[in-house]
């Protein structure tokens, strides 16, 4: 046995992100036991509401998230499915920067990113793609020590051959967004999001990714400020929607 075998199977085990059961060393670049990844793919065979479709192919995003050509996501977020796989997921990338998480998360959208890019005729020149997290607040920045959404998309920039650009700022202000109900979000982000100097994206296609989307007023503001750098085309993508 080789040394690194040897550490990967005895000293840095991996555990399921659904339920803490140590993955057997066959899986250790998995996120799921084979329990969870059964129940994980359950909720991506859930249908939308409006569009009748699949959550994996519906494209709908809130009523208030004007300027995006689609939203895509691999599930709908449910507060009471607590106790679910995909819901320990969110709460595992936001509270730890594991490379294991963000990667199965990475490969989990990957395909709707891919049909997007299609779909909206960049697939011959992803030089002019370019992929872009909604930035978290600095104040959950500092806690946690990482931003998720921007692990996921470097990942995801990985996986599908495209940049990453880490050139949306947030400023240190206002309410965070999950203290606030519907139309006062819109008011909080208000000149919140602004781009890093010397960025240059004029018309070029953008991939906006937040990990999940309630409202979309936080992607607007982002939006608003990529409409105004000349970007073209924004497809937005998160994990899961609310
Ligand atoms: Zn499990
Ligand atoms: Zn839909």
């Amino acid at each position: 046995m080789k040394r690194k075998e040897f550490f990967d199977r005895f000293v840095f085990v991996r555990k399921c992100v659904g339920c803490g059961e140590i993955l057997p060393y066959e899986r250790t670049k998995e996120a799921f036991c084979s329990d969870c990844i059964v129940r994980w793919r359950m909720a991506k065979t859930e249908n939308c509401a409006e569009c009748l479709r699949v959550v994996t192919e519906c494209t709908c995003a809130p009523k208030g998230l004007r300027g995006v050509r689609s939203l895509r996501k691999v599930f709908f977020y449910h507060s009471k499915k607590y106790r679910e796989p995909q819901n320990k997921l969110l709460y595992f990338l936001k509270h730890h920067s594991n490379a294991r998480a963000s990667e199965f998360v990475a490969r989990e959208l990957a395909p709707a990113l891919n049909e997007e890019i299609a779909a909206c005729g960049f697939s011959e020149k992803k030089d002019e793609v370019f992929l872009i997290n909604v930035p978290r607040g600095r104040r959950a920045k500092t806690r946690y020590g990482h931003d998720q959404s921007e692990l996921v998309c470097r990942a995801l920039a990985e996986v599908c051959q495209i940049t990453y650009c880490g050139c949306l700022v947030r400023a240190r202000r206002g309410t965070e967004q999950k203290k606030l109900t519907g139309a006062k979000r819109f008011g909080n982000v208000k000149g919140v999001f602004s781009l890093r100097e010397g960025t240059e994206l004029s018309g070029k296609c953008v991939v906006l990714l937040d990990d999940v989307v309630t409202t979309g007023a936080s992607m607007l503001g982002c939006v608003k400020v990529l409409r105004a750098a000349g970007v073209s085309e924004i497809l937005a993508l998160c994990i899961a929607q609310d």
